[in-house]
């Protein structure tokens, strides 16, 4: 037998990211980003938001969340569209993860022609709006940062696809709630919603009830 061939057969079923059917330009930036296997949280998640389902994740800091929710929204939009509009959105908890993410974004979408935008407090208003004149297919945002441009302009969001909430227990504890609320009336009701966080406070629990749809919900925090 060629030895590659018997490679080939291990590679497929080692349930790396290869095994996921993954757009042959999400998987390379995928490895651009230095990621040979996924990691406990992506493996569970991955196969789930693929599938086109609303995910509840749990899983502790630095357990790769970033990637379980940004792999499936570039491989969801594939390029960029000139006619739709944005179709992604991420919203962050702080100005330092909005920028983090929006540069993972980047990598992991740097085979694509998808454009990503990001809307932050200490930014300058006008080249935001400049930037989203300019088509992007993903907003990557805070809450306050995002809801001052629905506000000022009538923004809103009919042709997203998948909405993230990352860190939606830092979300809720900084009081965004209200502002959430009011991003989810102008964000189509057709979407694909995913939400991560390292813990599940009350509040929360109440918060995915509204803006999930029956999400499964995966924890990594539970010893099974
Ligand atoms: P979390 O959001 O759960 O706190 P991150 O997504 O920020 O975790 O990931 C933590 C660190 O691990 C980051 O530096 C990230 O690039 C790295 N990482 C995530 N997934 C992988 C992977 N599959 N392979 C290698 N490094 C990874
Ligand atoms: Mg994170």
């Amino acid at each position: 037998m060629d030895p590659r061939s018997i490679n080939k057969k291990k590679k497929k079923h080692s349930g790396g990211f290869q095994s996921l059917n993954l757009n042959k330009n999400v998987l390379k930036g995928i490895y651009k980003m230095r990621y040979n296997v996924p990691t406990p949280i992506q493996r569970k998640v991955l196969p789930v938001l693929l599938e086109g389902k609303d995910v509840f994740a749990m899983a502790k800091t630095g357990s790769g969340k970033t990637g379980s929710f940004l792999i499936p929204l570039i491989n969801k939009l594939g390029s960029h569209s000139q006619k739709v509009g944005v179709r992604g959105i991420v919203i962050s908890p702080t100005r330092d993860l909005t920028l983090q993410t929006a540069r993972f974004c980047r990598v992991f979408s740097s085979f694509t022609d998808l454009r990503v935008c990001v809307l932050v407090g200490g930014q300058s208003m006008e080249e935001e709006f400049h930037a989203l004149s300019s088509n992007p297919d993903i907003l990557i945002a805070t809450p306050g940062r995002l809801l001052h441009h629905i506000n000022e302009t009538g923004l809103t969001f009919r042709s997203c696809q998948y909405l993230v909430l990352d860190e939606a227990d830092q979300l809720l504890e900084k009081g965004f709630q209200q502002q959430l609320m009011d991003i989810l009336r102008v964000v189509s009701t057709t979407r694909q919603t995913v939400c991560v966080s390292a813990t599940l406070p009350k509040l929360l629990v109440e918060f995915i009830k509204i803006g999930l749809n029956e999400p499964q919900i995966i924890r990594l925090d539970i010893e099974h």
